[in-house]
């Protein structure tokens, strides 16, 4: 099976290139999605970290209480290592449980940390969605409605850019319209379904 890994930092346009390549009927396996179902009531993460953290971080209807266990992980460098050591495994079995269901030719893997976590080695190749910085800046503080600073504050906390781009198989420049997305993402996918072909 081919896993394409695709990432890139804050905005980068990671939605935008997979929705794409989607269009075309290439399955994509969401992270963030992941990381959410293996918290959902019934699943045995959600009851490791109630064990771990209390009924403080479980809802009245049995939902985490993402807020509660944020405030508990934001402060408490160890309680974060504990929420990552019950969360990481299980987010990382469902991705790999997703993966297996896919039947498209080739699967791509989105994952903002990709590089970060330990996922990258569930990827054959890591293609990355770059932008300049002022790019970034200027379009997720347009998409989500906030202050410049405060996107500034989450990129600074993420992998820097040139470290990114030295890990990548393949980069898209995302820094035009999204005509150009699309036309460089057309000659990958094309790349990929080849490599697919040889790679069984
Ligand atoms: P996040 O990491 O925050 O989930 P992302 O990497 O998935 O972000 P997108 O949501 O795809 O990024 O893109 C960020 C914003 O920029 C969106 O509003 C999207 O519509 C817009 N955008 C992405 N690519 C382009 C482009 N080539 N031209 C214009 N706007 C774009």
């Amino acid at each position: 099976m081919l896993v394409i890994g695709l990432t890139g930092g804050i905005g980068s346009g990671k939605t935008a290139a997979s929705d794409y390549l989607a269009s075309k009927g290439i399955s994509v396996v969401d992270a963030d999605l992941a990381a959410r179902v293996v918290v959902e009531p019934g699943q045995p993460a959600l009851a490791a970290i109630r064990q771990r953290f209390g009924d403080g971080v479980i809802q009245a209807d049995g939902a985490l209480d993402r807020r509660a266990l944020r405030e508990i992980v934001f402060a408490d460098s160890t309680a974060r290592k504990d929420l990552e050591a019950i969360t990481h495994p299980a987010i990382g079995e469902e991705i790999v449980r997703q993966l297996r269901a896919s039947t498209s030719p080739y699967t791509l893997l989105v994952s903002p940390l990709l590089l970060e976590s330990s996922q990258h080695k569930l990827a054959s190749r890591i293609l990355l969605i770059d932008v300049p910085e002022a790019v970034q800046l200027s379009r997720t503080a347009s998409r989500d409605k906030v202050a410049e600073a405060q996107v500034k504050a989450i990129m600074a906390a993420q992998m820097p850019r040139e470290e990114k781009r030295r890990r990548a198989d393949d980069i898209v420049m995302n820094d035009a319209d999204l005509a150009s997305l699309h036309q460089q993402l057309d000659a990958l996918h094309e790349t990929y379904l080849k490599m697919a072909e040889s790679h069984g």
